[in-house]
C-alpha cells in the first residue's frame, strides 16, 4: 500500500493511493494508530496538495556515512558501528515544499535516502525481528549545511534547520529495503546512483542498533544515509530523490 497524507485545503487527510500515481482513496484516521478505513472520496492525486506523508512525533534518527563510497569523499572510511545522530522533527517538510537556505551557510548539500517509519513501540530490537517493527518507507532528502557540519562538530544545526528534512512523496508499505535503487537529480541531471544494497549497515541492523539505545515510537523515522555524489545547491535549483520502489520525492531551494 501507498500512504499518503494531504490536504485539499481543510485538515490534513490520510489516503491510499493507487498504482498508477494519479488516484488517492481518502481513509478515516491516522494509518498508524487506527485501522484502514476507506471514506468513499477518491481525488485526483493532481487536485491535492500532498503533505509530509508522517510528521515524527518524537524523532527523526540520521545515521551517518553508510555508503562506503560516500564516507570515502568525506575523506574517511564507514564507522564499524552505525553513527547516529537526531533530527528535530520541526525539520520536517513534505514534497513541493521549498528548502530555504539560512544565511548562516554557506554550502547547503543534497543527501538523497532511504527513509523507515516506524510503526510500533519498541525497544532492544534484535536484527532478524527489526523489519516486523516497520510501517513502511519513504523517500528523504538529509539537506545538509556541510560548512557548519564542519565548524560546529556536532551536526544538530548542520542537520536541523527547519525545512532540512524532506519526505516523501507517501509512505510504501510492502518493500524491500535492500533491493531498490536511489536516483538524485539537481535540476535534472542525475548526481547520485546507487542500490541500497550498497548499505555498509542494512535497514534491520539500523533499526535494531537504534533500538538498543533509543525507545522507537510509532512514527519515528530513521534516515539510512546517503550514497556518494553530494554536492551543493544554488538557490532556484531543484532536488529530486527517487526510490524506485516508491516514489520521487521533489523539493525546490530558496535563499532566506
Ligand atoms: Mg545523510
Amino acid at each position: 500500500m501507498r500512504i499518503a497524507r494531504f490536504t485539499t485545503g481543510e485538515d490534513p487527510t490520510y489516503g491510499l493511493v493507487d498504482g498508477s500515481g494519479e488516484k488517492i482513496a481518502e481513509i478515516t484516521g491516522d494509518p498508524l494508530y487506527q485501522r484502514i478505513e476507506l471514506t468513499g472520496t477518491v481525488h485526483e492525486v493532481e487536485d491535492v496538495r500532498l503533505l509530509a506523508p508522517v510528521i515524527p512525533r518524537s524523532k527523526v534518527i540520521g545515521i551517518g556515512r553508510n555508503y562506503a563510497d560516500h564516507a570515502a569523499e568525506m575523506g574517511g572510511e564507514a564507522p564499524e558501528e552505525p553513527l547516529m545522530f537526531l533530527v528535530p522533527n520541526t525539520a520536517v517538510i513534505g514534497p513541493g515544499d521549498p528548502v530555504v537556505m539560512p544565511p548562516q551557510s554557506a554550502e547547503v548539500h543534497y543527501e538523497g535516502e532511504l527513509a523507515v517509519v516506524i510503526g510500533r513501540m519498541c525497544k532492544d530490537v534484535e536484527p532478524e525481528d527489526a523489519l516486523g517493527v516497520v510501517f513502511g518507507y519513504t523517500v528523504a532528502n538529509d539537506v545538509t549545511a556541510r560548512d557548519l557540519q564542519r565548524s560546529d562538530g556536532q551536526w544538530a544545526r548542520a542537520k536541523g534547520f527547519d525545512t532540512f528534512c524532506p519526505l516523501g512523496p507517501w509512505i510504501e508499505t510492502d518493500l524491500d529495503p535492500g533491493a531498490q535503487h536511489l536516483t538524485t537529480r539537481l535540476d535534472g541531471e542525475v548526481v547520485q546512483d546507487a542500490p541500497t544494497s550498497d548499505m555498509v549497515h542494512g535497514t534491520a541492523e539500523l533499526i535494531s542498533h537504534a533500538s538498543k539505545a533509543f525507545t522507537l515510537l510509532p512514527g519515528d523515522v530513521i534516515l539510512t544515509g546517503t550514497p556518494a555524489g553530494v554536492g551543493a545547491v544554488r538557490p532556484g535549483q531543484r532536488v529530486e530523490v527517487e526510490v524506485d520502489g516508491i516514489g520521487t520525492l521533489s523539493n525546490p531551494f530558496v535563499r532566506h
